[in-house]
């Protein structure tokens, strides 16, 4: 069964399970990787990442 690498939940929806995380980890990890980019002075795209 496939679970969210960031809390390790069941998924279910096939997006999710694609991505690897659940829908409300998925907008924090989207957050953390902008708030970092912006830190590092350079813009990434989570989909080249995941
Ligand atoms: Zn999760």
């Amino acid at each position: 069964m496939a679970t969210c690498t960031r809390c390790n939940r069941g998924l279910k929806d096939p997006a999710s399970i694609q991505r690897g995380f659940g829908p409300v980890c998925w907008a924090k990890v989207q957050a953390d990787i902008e708030t970092e980019a912006w830190a590092e002075g350079k813009t990434v795209r989570p989909e080249i990442l995941f």
